[in-house]
């Protein structure tokens, strides 16, 4: 449903994805684990279309997005680190613009009204985007990527800031919309949560793809039967620390 090959975003020369490749197939969650840094939010960024790769292809439902973008694009939806709304949008409107936008008007009215039930922002339904607090804004994000028929969702970090029911309903939401066939992406360092919640995960160093696998095939990796992915994601980032040595920044404003 998702492939990405050979992925490569430089920031004027400053490598931030090194060429990755991977696949996230319908019916599967696929946590995007890295250290600060490693390019998670670049990668996800350039799937979604926000950033133009400088090389590598992005491949989503058939359609190659640098050649098909929109039709690309009408399968995706993104919930970003941090949401930023229309300030001067209402919760509702934001919904409506989106469903509009990706032409699910007739189912439109009733997905609203269960969605703001569900996340709790009936109360909010009509106040201004701007006067949300951080975990309503994220609600919102949430809701205008369920308002349509996506079929590959990329969420990065959609957990932060939402409160404990909002992020059960969230990770209930992600299994059933995996259980009815779609193809999800999720970066997150909740890696209790990425353990439980997903069904493979990759790991980025670095801007590169360390590893990639089930919780079982990274044990096996690490030598580490029995342990949790926490302490397995902790071995191979640390080993591989020692065999790239730091490298200087080449950060550029
Ligand atoms: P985190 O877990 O902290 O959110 P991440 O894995 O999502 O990190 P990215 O945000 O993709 O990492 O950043 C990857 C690298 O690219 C970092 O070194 C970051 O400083 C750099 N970077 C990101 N955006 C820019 C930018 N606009 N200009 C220059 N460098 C950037």
């Amino acid at each position: 449903m998702l492939i990405v090959e050979q992925l490569v975003k430089s920031y004027r020369g400053f490598r931030a994805v090194d060429g990755i490749s991977f696949r996230v197939e319908a019916g599967e969650i696929v946590g995007l684990l890295g250290p600060n840094g490693a390019g998670k939010t670049t990668t996800l960024r350039c799937i979604a279309g926000i950033l133009k790769p400088d090389g590598g292809r992005i491949v989503i439902g058939g359609y190659d997005l640098a050649t098909d973008e929109q039709r690309a694009k009408r399968l995706l939806a993104f919930i970003p680190e941090m949401p930023n709304p229309y300030e001067l949008l209402t919760v509702r409107e934001h919904m409506k613009l989106v469903a509009m936008c990706y032409d699910t008007m007739d189912v439109y009215e009733q997905r609203a009204a269960e969605l703001l039930k569900r996340y709790e922002l009936a109360d909010k339904a009509d106040a201004l985007a701007g006067t949300l607090s951080k975990g309503m804004k994220q609600k919102l994000a949430v809701v205008c990527a369920l308002i349509h028929d996506a079929k590959v969702f990329l969420c990065d970090e959609p957990l932060m800031g939402i409160d404990p029911k909002g992020q059960y309903l969230f990770k209930s939401e992600l299994q059933r919309l995996r259980d009815e066939g779609c193809a999800i992406l999720v970066s997150t360092h909740q890696l209790d949560t990425a353990e439980r919640l997903c069904d493979r995960v990759i790991i980025m160093h670095k801007g590169q793809l360390l590893a990639e696998g089930t919780l079982s095939e990274l044990q096996q990796r690490a030598q580490m039967e029995g342990s949790t992915l926490e302490e397995v994601f902790l071995r191979l980032t640390e080993e591989s620390e020692q065999v790239v040595p730091a490298e200087t920044s080449s950060i550029q404003r």
